[in-house]
């Protein structure tokens, strides 16, 4: 028995004594399978080839990316709070020396994810953490690939984390349940969003985008992108995390301005997706 992790999108489903014959994350039309077919592993299998590396983006926000890069090089981010800390996304490979390093800096009081293709081992990391709770939008409740006590689904447009320290902001777009997290005191109180990949930093990092498929190149309709803006046009934020890398000149953050090129690279969007555009 095992929880096998899909190789294409990097998510663990449920105990099985054998990997389960689909994925409907990686079979979605909004992800991919490679081209020998869905492929499976194990985070025992993965112990011989990969380890986390962990990084400190800013006072209080740590990155952590797997090497080799895997599924799709997702990574997840610490954020640490006077109140608490929390994991920001997550990933598929957790060994041992993750979690004495997270736990050297204050460990994990709870999780949020901002759609499915962060989910990762999200319910070991939970497990590893004292069973913290996981905070996902309910509008992702038909997404779970292995259901677990410590997912507490949340509805509505907001949700505070620690007092305010920090906020889930209810997005949709790429997915109806997509969110992002707020951190006001980031950025040296100028204020951080962290996204998953909406707002996706593109290539040139003074432009995002916002995509029901990013690998598939299918765009989102101009009312989910408005609702996306209107949704995040209250929060002040200088500096954007992305939690997957782009390539070309960014390295998955904008530091400045980010705000101001959210608003930008969005009323560039809907034009480019007018009717009367040229
Ligand atoms: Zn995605």
């Amino acid at each position: 028995m095992a929880c096998h992790i899909c190789v294409d999108c990097g998510v663990q489903h449920s105990f099985a004594s054998s990997p389960p014959t689909s994925c409907f994350i990686s079979q979605d039309e909004r992800e991919f399978v490679g081209i020998n077919g869905l492929q499976w592993t194990t985070r025992q299998e993965m112990l011989s080839v990969h380890k986390n590396k962990i990084k400190c983006e800013e006072e209080g926000l740590y990155s952590i990316r797997t090497e080799p890069q895997f599924a799709i090089g997702q990574r997840a981010f610490l954020v640490q709070t006077p109140n608490g800390n929390i994991l920001w996304d997550c990933i598929s490979f957790l060994d041992q020396n993750t979690i004495d390093l997270l736990k050297e800096l204050g460990g994990i009081d709870a999780i949020a994810i901002s759609h499915p293709h962060f989910f990762g081992s999200m319910i070991d990391w939970s497990h590893e953490f004292g069973d913290v709770p996981i905070y996902i939008h309910e509008n992702l409740k038909n997404w779970i690939a292995r259901p677990a006590d410590c997912i507490h689904f949340w509805n509505g447009e907001t949700k505070d984390l620690f007092d305010g320290k920090l906020k889930l902001v209810q997005t949709g777009g790429h997915f109806e349940g997509s969110q992002v997290l707020y951190w006001p005191a980031g950025a040296s109180q100028n204020g951080v969003l962290l996204s998953g990949d909406e707002p996706h930093i593109c290539m040139d990092p003074k432009q995002v985008s916002f995509m029901h498929s990013f690998p598939n190149y299918i765009p989102l309709n101009a009312r989910k992108v408005m609702r996306i803006l209107e949704r995040l046009e209250p929060l002040n934020y200088d500096r954007l995390y992305c939690a997957v890398l782009s390539g070309g000149g960014g390295d998955g953050v904008i530091r400045q301005m980010a705000k101001q090129i959210v608003e930008r690279s969005g009323k560039r969007y809907l034009k480019a997706i007018s009717d009367d555009s040229d």
